[in-house]
C-alpha cells in the first residue's frame, strides 16, 4: 500500500503525561483511506488531523453504518514501541464489517496503516508508568443518500491519543449493576461486532446504573434475561470454586482480545476455564454460599477491572470483601508485564514497530 504523507505545519504541544485521562488529546496526524464502488480502497494518506466534511444526508448520520476498533501502542523501558496482537483487531473489524455490509479493510493494510501512523507520531507515545498511545481505527458510510442499502462509498480512518494510567493507586474494584430489563444484544443481531450502534443502545442502561451508584452494567442475554454476558465495554469472568466461567462467543458477546489472552494465560496456569452460560441465579447463589471467589472485567482500556460488588434486583453480593482478588492481580501483572515489555512474551503477542 502506498501512503501519501502530508506533514502538519503546526505541531501541538504534548500534554502532561501525568494528566492524560482517556481520549482527550488527539495527536497531530490521522490516517485516511476511501472506498468507492467499482474502485475499491484508494488514496491512503496520513494527513494533519482535521474535521471531516459530510453531506447532511450522509448514510452514517441516519443509519449508523459504522464500525470501530481499539488497541494500544506501548513504550517499553528501553524506549521501543510495541503493539499487542494487532492482527486480532484487524480480523475482528473484518467480521464486524461483514455483518454491517461494509467493505473489508485488508489485514496487512490495517497493520501497515497503524504502524506507519504510530511511527510518525512516535513522540506522542508516553513513557510514564502504565500510560500508552490509544489507537482508534474506524470506518463509516459516506454516501450522500437517504436510501437504506449498502452504501457506495466509505471512509476508513485511524486517530490516536495518549492515554493515562487507568489505575493511579493500584487496581480499584468497581460496583456493578445487573441490568434485568434492557438488553444489549440478541442472537442474530450485532452483539459480536464493534459497531457504534451497540453503544448508542447501551447508554440508557449505563445512566440508570450510575444513578443508582454503580459504575457499570452487567448485561444478561437478550432472550431470557437469565445468563450473564458482558459489561459495558468489557468481557467478564467469574472465579467460582477454583474454576473460571465466562460467556461463550456465540454471536451476542464481543470476542475481546484481552478475554482471549486471559483465557490463554489461565489455561497455561492450569485453570479450568468454562466458556459456558452462567445464570445470574447461580452467580448470586455462589456469591452467598461463599464459592464466588473473584469477578473481573477484561478489555483493552483497563486491562482488568476487579468487581467488588454485584447487585441483581434487590440482592447484593460483595465479592472477595470488596478487595482485588489474588488471581485478578496476577493476571493484571502478567498481561501488563507482557504489553509494556517488562516480562518476556512467550506467546509472540507483541510486535516492536519503532
Ligand atoms: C471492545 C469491547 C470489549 C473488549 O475487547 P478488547 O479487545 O479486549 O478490548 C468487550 N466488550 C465490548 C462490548 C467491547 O466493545
Amino acid at each position: 500500500m502506498e501512503i501519501r504523507f502530508e506533514k502538519s505545519k503546526t505541531l501541538k504541544e504534548k500534554p502532561d503525561q501525568t494528566k492524560l485521562g482517556f481520549g482527550k488529546y488527539m495527536t497531530d496526524h490521522m490516517f485516511v483511506m476511501d472506498w468507492d464502488q467499482g474502485q475499491g480502497w484508494h488514496d491512503a494518506r496520513i494527513v494533519p488531523l482535521a474535521p471531516v466534511e459530510l453531506d447532511p444526508s450522509c448514510v452514517v448520520l441516519h443509519y449508523a453504518q459504522e464500525t470501530f476498533e481499539g488497541l494500544k501502542a506501548y513504550r517499553t523501558a528501553d524506549g521501543k514501541i510495541q503493539l499487542f496482537r494487532p492482527e486480532m483487531n484487524a480480523r475482528r473489524m473484518i467480521r464486524s464489517n461483514e455483518r454491517l455490509c461494509m467493505p473489508a479493510f485488508p489485514e496487512e493494510d490495517f497493520i501497515e496503516a497503524i504502524t506507519e501512523l504510530v511511527r510518525i507520531e512516535q513522540d506522542w507515545v508516553p513513557s510514564e508508568p502504565d500510560t500508552s498511545l490509544y489507537i482508534r481505527p474506524f470506518m463509516f458510510a459516506t454516501e450522500a443518500s437517504l436510501g437504506v442499502h449498502m452504501a457506495s462509498s466509505y471512509k476508513f480512518m485511524v486517530i490516536c491519543c495518549p492515554v493515562g494510567a487507568y489505575y493511579e493507586t493500584g487496581l480499584d474494584p468497581v460496583k456493578i449493576l445487573v441490568e434485568d430489563e434492557l438488553v444489549r444484544a440478541v442472537k442474530g443481531g450485532t452483539g459480536f461486532t464493534k459497531c457504534g450502534g451497540n453503544y448508542a443502545g447501551s447508554i440508557l442502561g449505563q445512566v440508570k446504573a450510575e444513578k443508582m451508584g454503580y459504575a457499570q452494567v452487567l448485561w444478561l442475554d437478550g432472550e431470557e434475561r437469565k445468563y450473564v454476558e458482558e459489561v459495558g465495554t468489557m468481557n467478564i469472568m467469574f472465579k467460582i470454586g477454583g474454576e473460571i466461567y465466562t460467556a461463550p462467543i456465540e454471536g451476542t458477546v464481543l470476542p475481546g482480545v484481552t478475554r482471549d489472552s486471559m483465557i490463554r494465560l489461565l489455561r497455561d496456569w492450569g485453570y479450568q476455564v468454562n466458556e459456558t452460560k452462567l445464570s445470574v441465579d447461580d452467580l448470586m447463589k455462589a456469591g452467598h454460599d461463599g464459592t464466588l471467589e473473584e469477578v473481573f472485567g477484561t478489555g483493552t482500556a483497563a486491562v482488568i477491572s476487579p468487581v467488588g460488588e454485584l447487585r441483581y434486583k434487590d440482592d447484593v453480593v460483595v465479592v472477595n470483601g470488596g478487595a482485588t482478588g489474588e488471581l485478578t492481580q496476577k493476571l493484571y501483572d502478567t498481561l501488563t508485564g507482557i504489553q509494556w515489555g517488562r516480562i518476556t512474551d512467550p506467546y509472540g503477542w507483541t510486535r516492536v514497530i519503532a
